[in-house]
């Protein structure tokens, strides 16, 4: 096996390579690969001046240091800083002011940012692009036009299997929301609000607090929809800072988190540019069907500072987006990534790849074959079949009253809420005194899951 030093030698003379044929080269690599180190020695070798353009101030920092403060300047009117050197680190908004000419090579830190007119208005002798995420909505980025093949890839997968990364495990939350929405891109922000709207936050809380003792876990990031979603959710949670764009101390909260605190709670803050490696639970409390939100999150996880990591999906997210070892993408064919496609256990919610025929984690073998491609099919949910589902009952189930004073009970699997009136609402509160579970067998009848029989597990 090759060290990471020889990994990133391959790197270099990949670009080398295509640089000599096309003048420009494209490097896909995932977080935790080393791109500062490659970058570092791409310019100790370059005879000219390295420039690195980076989409965000708060990046510059974090790609400066990656690549050695000692060796790099940066150039970033936010930063208050404006200095050209041998490598300079900069973003698009402060550098688009200048005149770019006096670089031999521009290298675009997450290259899938820049439309190509920006890229190709650069008059340097090379380009390189450099990503982990080379796609947009549309397609891959070498699809546009500009950018050749990648001529170099190390994948999440690679990184993991090299021990660069952590491993991780993905449990789908018994408190998930109830999406109904079959839409394969990723959900607007009143979208977003209309799923978030009846969410019991306390329960998905009080679910969350529950994993992190139950798994040992110290810290963990919880990815909220927006700043008021993450206000809602930070009142249940006490060892914990509050992170988006309505405090200005992020920097302080940031360091509270890594210091003392056990949950970090935020939007969008730790999805970028965030370096931090003893995150070992992320919480998916912000419904997405982004592809590269669930690769960028997921990567806050997955650093080596940790065993590995647990991601809790209460928006059927890695059921869409596929996972970060086997990414989904919404612009290619459902048929032609079939393989990809992920499932979840009935009986432990552990979230694996639907080739595979038992649960990793626990060994059960499904009863009923469920299935993101089940969920994009709306014909499915509209048919009469019959699906089981095995009740927990360690799971909580609120028994409530109707108006009409007939008692039932609510249990919530998968983002799906089951109700069960007369004999199945007996059944289902003495299975659960008696720590039993139980068959339930169910079937979708106008949008909502009807309830057809409860049996003993085991008659
Ligand atoms: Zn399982």
């Amino acid at each position: 096996m090759t060290t990471r030093d020889e990994e990133q030698e391959k790197c270099i003379n990949a670009i080398r390579k295509d640089l000599i044929r096309y003048k420009k080269a494209l490097v896909v690599a995932c977080t935790g690969y080393g791109k500062g180190t490659v970058i570092a020695k791409i310019a100790k070798k370059a005879t000219g001046n390295i420039l690195v353009i980076v989409p965000k101030v708060n990046l510059v920092k974090d790609i400066a240091n990656r690549i050695g403060l000692d060796i790099c300047s940066i150039y970033c009117a936010s930063l208050n800083e404006k200095k050209i050197s041998k490598i300079t680190v900069g973003t698009k908004q402060s550098l688009e002011k200048i005149n770019l000419d006096s670089f031999s090579a521009v290298i675009f830190d997450e290259a899938h940012r820049y439309k190509d007119e920006f890229v190709s208005s650069i008059d340097a002798k090379y380009k390189i692009a450099m990503t982990a995420t080379p796609f947009d909505d549309h397609g891959f980025i070498w699809e546009r036009g500009f950018w050749p093949k990648p001529c170099y890839e190390f994948s999440i997968k690679d990184a993991i299997d090299r021990g660069y990364l952590c491993d991780y495990r993905i449990y789908g939350a018994q408190n998930a929301y109830k999406i109904e929405s079959n839409k394969k891109k990723d959900f607007t922000g009143p979208e977003v609000k209309e799923i978030i709207k009846d969410a019991k936050i306390r329960q998905q809380a009080e679910e969350i607090i529950l994993i992190a003792e139950k798994e040992k876990r110290k810290k963990v990031a919880i990815l909220c929809a927006d700043a008021s979603h993450a206000d809602q959710v930070a009142k249940y949670f006490k060892d914990s800072v509050t992170i988006h764009y309505k405090f200005k101390n992020s920097e302080e909260k940031i360091q509270a988190f890594k210091d003392k605190h056990r949950f970090c709670i935020s939007v969008l803050m730790l999805s970028e540019g965030f370096d931090f490696d003893k995150i070992d639970m992320v919480v998916f409390l912000r419904p997405t069907r982004s592809t590269r939100l669930m690769i960028q999150a997921s990567g806050r996880g997955v650093r080596k500072g940790t065993k590995d990591c647990i991601f809790l999906d209460f928006g059927d997210v890695f059921l869409y987006c596929g996972t970060p070892k086997d990414p989904i993408y919404s612009f290619i064919k459902p048929s032609e990534q079939r393989k990809k496609f992920t499932k979840q256990c009935e009986e432990c919610f552990y979230v694996y790849m639907a080739n595979e025929e038992k649960c990793p984690s626990c060994g059960h073998k499904n009863k009923v074959e469920r299935n993101v491609l089940e969920n994009l099919n709306d014909s499915v949910l509209k048919n009469e079949k019959v699906f089981k589902l095995i009740f927990n009952p360690e799971m909580f189930v609120e028994s409530k009253k109707s108006k009409t004073n007939a008692k039932f009970c609510v249990y919530v699997h998968s983002g799906k809420k089951f109700f069960f009136f007369g004999k199945h609402f007996g059944l289902m509160l003495a299975s659960r005194d008696a720590g039993e579970s139980v068959i339930v067998t169910y079937k979708y009848h106008k949008g909502f899951t009807k309830v057809l029989t409860v049996e003993p597990r085991h008659p």
